[in-house]
């Protein structure tokens, strides 16, 4: 397709970053190879906009994938990282900083007893997984098709169908016994884990999910299937991890635990978390967390783990995420959600908006999407067409139709009348939009 406008600056940055960098980007959804075009190179952010090279601001409907829930820029969150950054950037000693984020996680949630800081989500589930195998002596981890759990190389294994099935590798590089312990089975399908249970009994270490999916769209569990999985692990000496990193601190205070309850085992933190920077975590029963070192014999360790500047911006953006914010956050997104269903079901295209919380997305298709296999049936070529024209009308989504938007607290009348102004014409063009 011709992309509406051009972005020579950003377009100049992404040749130079092509010769030094693989793909022109550090993380590949950025390059817009779903979407096409030239990724936009941003060079400052404001509340619910960003500023990209050419000069041109967008309404942000990414917020860096999740963390930036209070808008760029914060000025209590910038305040926080620049008292912190006068007094050093890095110790590798303990800090007082990791136990401030450690009790706010800790107090927030209540199956976390006991949290261990790392610097990436990867890591998070990556350590995760390791703990529950060391803690159980068992090998074999379920995941589901279409959850996204970082680049860890066991949870690369791509969907095979039926119940049960031994996953491949996804990507070259993951080797077949990187893989061959991981599980991966149908989202939304308790059956499919049970026969699982069964089929391999004493052998599954843990069963990882995310709390509520926002990597294949967003596709929220049906009733009963979160609680379903918990007893199921319960009932086979399993562990049950709960990925919340998309979704911890971001649909509410206690993220999807605050909405659905259900306990898990251990938890998976990220972006929120870390305030814009890089900080993770993983945690839960304090009678597995005891199993990691140095209090127990599962290793860990990380030398940027609980960073003063991360955990200074995390605390800080924590604190501010009262009610108040999440209700602010809320109707942004109720708003939003409203205003996009209103100009897509007026151009006459098949839509489906799929909701978590104050996360969402909208999948173009005329059916409820359960799982990963309904979710790649959508007409993903109407979203391109409708990216595109957001983006020439300065709305920034995300350069894929199978991620969430994000809003934050910023997000205001004038941010949303923005995106209001440019919803039909985008709508227009998904209408008209062919394979
Ligand atoms: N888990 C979930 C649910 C995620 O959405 C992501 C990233 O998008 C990760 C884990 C990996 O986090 P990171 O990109 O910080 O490694």
């Amino acid at each position: 397709m011709s992309f509406p406008y051009e972005a020579p600056v950003s377009q100049s940055l992404f040749d130079r970053a092509s010769v030094v960098t693989p793909g022109g980007v550090n993380s590949p959804v950025r390059a817009f190879r779903a979407v096409g075009g030239t990724p936009r190179f941003m060079v400052s952010g404001t509340g619910p906009y960003l500023t990209d090279a050419d000069g041109r601001e967008y309404v942000d409907l990414v917020c860096s994938w999740g963390p930036m829930i209070l808008g760029h820029s914060h000025p209590q969150v910038i305040a926080a990282v620049q008292e912190a950054v006068a007094r050093g950037t890095s110790f590798g000693t303990p800090g007082e900083g990791e136990v401030e984020l450690a009790e706010e996680i800790v107090a927030r949630i209540g199956p976390v007893e006991q949290v261990r800081l790392v610097s990436s989500g990867t890591e998070a589930t990556m350590s995760a997984i390791r703990l529950a195998r060391g803690f159980t002596g068992r090998a074999k981890v379920v995941k589901f098709a279409g959850c996204y759990h970082g680049h860890v190389d066991a949870l690369l294994a791509a969907a095979g169908s039926g119940v049960a099935t031994f996953g491949l590798p996804d990507t070259p590089g993951v080797t077949g016994a990187q893989a061959g312990d991981t599980l991966v089975l149908p989202y939304n399908d308790l059956e499919a884990v049970r026969a699982a249970f069964a089929a391999h009994e004493g052998e599954i270490a843990c069963v990882i999910t995310e709390a509520s999916p926002g990597n294949m769209g967003v596709v929220p569990p049906l009733p009963g299937f979160n609680q379903g999985l918990k007893d199921l692990c319960a009932a086979n000496g399993a562990l049950y991890i709960s990925d919340e990193v998309m979704t911890g601190f971001r649909v509410s205070k206690a993220g999807w635990y605050g909405l659905d309850g259900v306990v898990p085992d251990l938890m998976t933190f990220g972006k929120v978390m870390g305030g814009g920077f890089p900080a993770a975590a993983f945690g839960g029963r304090a009678d597995v967390m005891a199993h990691l070192a140095p209090a127990g014999p599962v290793y860990q360790a990380g030398t940027l783990s609980g960073n003063p500047i991360a955990t200074a911006a995390g605390v800080a953006q924590l604190r501010l995420l009262d009610e108040a914010a999440y209700a602010k956050v809320d109707a942004a997104s109720a708003e939003l959600r409203s205003l996009v269903g209103e100009a897509l079901t007026k151009a006459g295209v098949a839509h489906r908006l799929q909701v978590a919380g104050n996360m969402f997305s909208v999948f173009f298709t005329e059916r409820d999407v359960t799982n990963y296999d309904e979710a790649k049936k959508q007409e993903s070529f109407r979203f391109t067409a409708f990216f595109h024209s957001m983006l020439a009308q300065g709305v920034y989504l995300p350069p894929s139709a199978f991620e969430s938007w994000f809003v934050s607290t910023t997000h205001d009348t004038r941010a949303i009348e923005k995106i209001a102004a440019a919803l039909p014409a985008a709508a227009q063009a998904a209408a008209e939009a062919r394979a």
